[in-house]
């Protein structure tokens, strides 16, 4: 999408501070971090949120966890621990229409939604 902010780093039009790429997935820092690692798990696809990802999305989902899982590993963050987070829609903070997840580590987490 031409006016998706996340299309536009993942095509190198605005910068990003990148730190994972493959053919389906992106990785960079979010630019206003709420923890010491705030890192953005992003699928190249444009889908704007998850309540707009089909079941031909599956496995592209399935690796966004997989992808958070090798990065915490290779960072020892596993034994830490760390939060994916996946806001969707409006009225659970999602402020970017494409669907990203953020892994948030680094400083003690004992606040629960639930
Ligand atoms: P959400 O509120 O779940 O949609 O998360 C969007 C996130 O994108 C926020 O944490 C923002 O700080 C982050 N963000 C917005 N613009 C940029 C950007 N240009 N580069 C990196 N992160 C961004």
């Amino acid at each position: 999408m031409t006016d998706c902010i996340f299309c536009k780093i993942i095509a190198g039009e605005i910068p990003g501070q990148f730190v994972y790429r493959d053919d389906e997935i992106v990785v960079f820092r979010d630019i206003n971090p709420t923890a010491p690692v705030h890192l953005l798990i992003t699928p190249r696809k444009h889908i704007a949120s998850n309540t707009e990802a089909t079941s031909a999305d599956e496995a592209l989902l399935g690796k966004m966890f997989t992808v958070a899982r090798n990065l915490a590993t290779e960072q020892g963050l596993n034994t830490s621990g760390y939060r994916l987070i996946i806001n969707t829609g409006a009225g659970a903070g999602q402020t970017v229409l494409h669907l990203h997840m953020h892994l948030i580590a680094g400083k003690p987490m004992g606040e629960r939604l639930l």
